[in-house]
């Protein structure tokens, strides 16, 4: 087993086979036995790019070997970047086949983050792609590897240059035949191992990496396709990153491979984009977010095409306001589909012949009869149906502990091994969830995730800062974005513009940059002396709805 990572007590491994959750499968097989089923049944499309089941068997394939033939060996890690492209699930599928380990980072992770993941993870290998929307993601990785030494192959998708390896040569190469011909279905990662890492949305720090089993994230791939209406006539639209859970496998692109259907993948996110693929591909279902929905139904661009084969469009990340489910119904004419899910594991996922009340207001209902969850007051003890609280979830694909964080896991998760979620939420007598708030000290920009101590460490970097809090403000489009309260040192001064070219210079990700600055002489404090940040988060409103009012004046 991976050293870093809590397995599952053997006696739940042993019940969650009897009752099977876990299948034994390993994610590589997943894949072999779709391309038995469906072999040259269309499977992933890309601009005019058309790829059957066994076309992507076969550069699967390939991809594993020349990785295995480099040097890159089970139980590795390494740490993925790669752009919304078919290469992307090629070199995935690949990995995960052989054992290495991806660790998922997002398009919008720079120096800063990857750095940290390389070194969290003592990485030995990074994929990128070389130049996406003006950012040069190659000088970044050879930054990392001047800096962390355990650095030693830097994949690019693209030209490469001097070591670099470029996956397009990998794709075109043909094997060479040095190891026995089937030495892949000889090697099997043992599906109770570790198969990639996610990153938590998590309020500390640097995101933690997130351990998932091939045995837990087939099961995660099998039962939320199931629940999501999946099967071989599904044409799922990939719009958001696929390195995300969501996108990836919650259903996302892997339940429409596992149960025969088709994956697209749209090279951008603006509507005409969107809605033309919907109409070229007939796409069926869409996995979107918050902001994509708010923009699509004020849109007149999605009914300009014949969009008639869209049955659901889904939504997760963060909770989708009913007004805007509402919207779907009425001018996509779909359904809308909650998926409220967390990188550790548990979804919730509103089934399509739930009454109209749920699909509107809920937040779904767990995924798997083998999820356990308790909504739980401030000392740990369950409420009654229909009283909010914590949630807290044990089941056969949440995880028992984040990647080497042990401080960490002793806080994040109860001693019978359930995860807090940090989500407040109700459950109703059947079982259905609703989103009512959250515990943890996080920004949710519409699904993306800032963790306000990870930013206002940033912000505390800069030498006129004396302190500083960053509190979600509601924005129309986003449901929440970042806004810092700075105290600053006597006499100093700070601009709005100041203050973001600063946190430029620190090399993080664009979306954690707070979008307010508000200047304070003192913060509110509890009569303990603890900064009321639910006070500063109620100024915030009051003064956004005051400068609302005075312009519609
Ligand atoms: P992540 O692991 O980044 O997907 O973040 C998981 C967290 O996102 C959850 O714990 C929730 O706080 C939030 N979340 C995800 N989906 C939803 C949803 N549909 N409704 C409300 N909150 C959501």
């Amino acid at each position: 087993m991976l050293e870093g990572f809590t397995p599952w007590p053997e006696a739940f491994g042993r019940l969650y086979r009897e009752n099977g959750y876990w299948s034994d499968l390993t994610l590589g097989e997943m894949l072999e036995s779709s391309v038995e089923k469906y072999g040259s049944k269309e499977a992933l499309i890309y601009g005019d790019l058309r790829i059957t089941y066994n076309q992507l068997g076969e550069k699967v394939n390939r991809l594993a070997h020349h990785f295995w033939d480099l040097g890159l060996k089970p139980l590795d890690r390494v740490v993925f970047q790669l752009a919304n492209t078919p290469e992307n699930v090629y070199t995935f599928l690949a990995l995960v086949k052989i054992g290495v380990i991806p660790v998922m980072a997002l398009p919008a992770h720079r120096f800063t983050e990857i750095s940290y993941f390389v070194q969290h993870a003592d990485a030995v290998a990074t994929f990128t792609p070389t130049v996406q929307r003006k950012f040069d993601y190659v000088s970044m990785v050879e930054q990392v590897r001047a800096e962390q030494h355990c650095l030693k192959y830097i994949f690019i998708q693209g030209e490469a240059k001097n070591d670099q390896i470029s996956l397009e040569a990998l794709l075109d190469s043909p094997i060479e035949h040095k190891y026995p011909d089937d030495f892949l279905a000889r090697y099997r990662p043992d599906p109770d191992e570790v198969a990639f890492m996610l990153l938590s949305g998590g309020t500390t720090g640097i995101p933690k990496l997130i351990p998932r089993t091939h045995n837990d994230y087939v099961y995660n791939i099998r039962q939320s396709g199931k629940v999501g209406g999946y099967d071989e006539d599904t044409v799922f639209l990939a719009v958001l990153p696929i390195a995300h859970n969501y996108t990836l496998g919650c259903p996302g692109l892997l339940a429409a491979l596992y149960y025969g259907g088709k994956a697209v993948i749209s090279p951008g996110l603006d509507e005409e984009t969107v809605f033309s693929l919907v109409e070229k591909e007939k796409v069926t279902i869409i996995a979107a977010a918050v902001p994509l929905v708010s923009r699509w139904v004020s849109s007149p661009v999605p009914l300009r095409y014949d969009i008639s084969s869209l049955k659901v469009i889904q939504n997760g990340g963060a909770r989708l306001a009913p007004e805007l489910r509402k919207h779907i119904v009425e001018q996509f004419k779909c359904k809308p589909q909650e998926v409220f899910g967390t990188g550790e594991g548990l979804l919730s996922i509103c089934p399509l012949d739930a009454d109209e009340d749920m699909l509107i207001n809920s937040s779904g209902v767990p995924i798997s009869p083998g999820d356990e969850i308790k909504v739980v007051d401030d000392n740990g003890n369950e409420v009654p149906d229909g009283q909010t609280g914590e949630l807290i979830v044990r089941g056969p694909y949440t995880i028992r502990g984040y990647y080497k964080a042990p401080e960490h896991n002793s806080k994040s998760f109860t001693a019978d091994g359930f995860y807090r979620t940090g989500d407040i939420v109700r459950k109703n007598e059947r079982g259905y969830l609703f989103t009512e708030g959250r515990k943890k000290d996080l920004i949710n920009r519409g699904g993306e995730k800032i963790s306000c101590e990870e930013v206002e460490n940033y912000i505390l970097a800069n030498p006129k800062v004396e302190n500083v809090c960053l509190v979600a403000m509601p924005d129309e489009v986003f449901g929440e974005k970042a806004c810092a309260f700075v105290l600053l040192k006597a006499g100093e001064t700070m601009t709005f513009e100041e203050l973001k070219d600063f946190l430029r210079k620190q090399n993080i990700a664009a979306f954690k940059l707070p979008e307010r600055l508000e200047i304070v002489s003192a913060f509110p404090l509890s009569p303990a002396g603890k900064i009321l940040k639910r006070k500063l988060r109620e100024d915030i409103i009051e003064k956004l709805a005051k400068e609302k009012a005075s312009k519609n004046i």
